[in-house]
């Protein structure tokens, strides 16, 4: 007799399941889109400098490994939400913010959720832009909360459809949950303007909704990690409470070590205290405890003027390798004779770009030239290198003319 007889097969996740294929496939130019880490020129994993000193740093310390703090160090959230909301921020000066670590960006979503589910007074539905980054749905329908959309990508331009997502803002009922990517929109790459964003920050005051931030991308976008911050801040200037995930995967490379941050930012420190009790309530059933060594690189980096200038360095070389392969890209595509518009591969921003492919032209890319991306013709910039952008134009251009 077995206790596990009913339980259903579950389906592989959509995008480990292209590197699985990607694995299999003995071209010697196959190419693997689908990764969602940056790469080095050379198609490698990248560890960056200013990390690699930290960690220098910290073992010339000689740290324990005895447990931290529910919420995290004092010391990583302070740094964190520092680096979110900029240096002499006024909000943190007066304890505005109820910060603590998350496991990465998806246990910080997830903590959000949870809060949320327990003590949003409102109406308890996020509204996600579609489309959105793929475990949104989940981690909020898992938190307990329920999910709702509202347009944002515009399959016609390959750009954002601001006129659409206003209209589907304003109908969102009062007080609700709008989930936000602050920067790099994953999948699409599609991010508003500095002025559109004023106009959105406009409509969700109106139409009193609670603007929840997902920055997992933050100076990973244009290489400046003020300007990636742009609208969290412009937010918190027209006068919102906002809650915010941050996530040091991608702008440190540090995907495994499971390093990101919480916050609210309240309206007095009052309730910042009163949040962050129950936030460490909330937590410590779920796992007790973060892990501590990414959080530690993350305050070595952040709290060392020297260090702290080298990882600008390292962000910023990240994205202006991938600005300047889809630039590559792009020209490539032209030199191939292509007379499609693909002016959206440079317009879009970040690791994602979503080239408008269809899925009976990503099969063929994948079938005829083993360039392997998800079906929604998503591709990761941070797969293309100066050895294969050509391979890839010449695939793009001979599947889409
Ligand atoms: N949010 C978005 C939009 C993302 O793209 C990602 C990672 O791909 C995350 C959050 C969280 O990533 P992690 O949990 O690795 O920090």
């Amino acid at each position: 007799r077995s206790w596990w007889s009913q339980v259903e097969m579950g389906p592989p996740d959509a995008i480990l399941g292209v590197t699985e294929a990607f694995k299999k496939d003995t071209n010697p130019k196959k190419i693997n889109l689908g990764v969602g880490a940056y790469r080095d020129d050379n198609g490698k994993p990248f560890v960056l400098p200013s990390v690699l000193k930290a960690e220098e740093q910290m073992r010339a310390k000689k740290l324990d490994h005895e447990y931290g703090p529910i919420g995290g160090t004092a010391e990583f959230c302070k740094h964190s939400i520092t680096l979110a909301l900029g240096d002499s921020n006024e909000h943190v000066a007066n304890g505005l913010n109820s910060t603590v670590q998350g496991i990465s960006g998806t246990g910080a979503l997830r903590i959000g959720g949870a809060f949320l589910q327990k003590f949003f007074p409102g109406n308890k539905t996020v509204y996600l832009p579609t489309p959105s980054w793929g475990n949104h749905t989940p981690i909020f329908k898992h938190s307990g909360l329920d999910v709702k959309q509202y347009r944002y990508y515009d399959p016609k331009t390959c750009g954002f459809d601001f006129q659409g997502a206003l209209q589907d803002i304003a109908k969102i009922p009062e007080k609700s949950v709008i989930l936000l990517h602050a920067c790099a929109h994953n999948p699409t790459g599609v991010d508003p303007k500095p002025e559109q964003w004023a106009e959105i920050s406009k409509v969700i005051k109106d139409k009193q909704l609670f603007p929840f931030f997902d920055m997992a991308y933050q100076g990973f976008a244009s290489g400046d990690v003020s300007k990636d911050a742009a609208a969290v801040r412009l937010f918190l200037k027209d006068g919102h409470q906002i809650a915010l995930a941050q996530s040091f995967a991608k702008n440190m490379g540090l995907y495994g070590e499971r390093a990101g941050a919480f916050s609210l930012i309240t309206s007095s420190k009052d309730d910042a205290d009163r949040t962050l009790s129950q936030l460490k309530i909330i937590i410590r059933p779920m796992y007790s405890n973060p892990p501590v060594h990414g959080a530690r690189i993350v305050s070595e980096i952040l709290g060392d003027a020297n260090l702290k200038s080298i990882w600008l360095k390292d962000v910023k070389e990240m994205a202006e390798r991938i600005i300047s392969m889809r630039t590559m890209l792009r020209d490539n595509l032209a030199k191939e004779g292509s007379s499609r518009n693909w002016q959206h591969i440079t317009d879009q921003i970040g690791m994602f770009c979503f080239t408008g492919m269809n899925p009976a032209q990503v099969e063929q890319l994948t079938s005829k030239y083993s360039v392997y991306l998800t079906k929604d013709g998503r591709i990761s910039i941070a797969g293309v290198t100066s050895q294969n952008v050509g391979y890839l134009a010449h695939a793009m251009h001979q599947v889409t003319k």
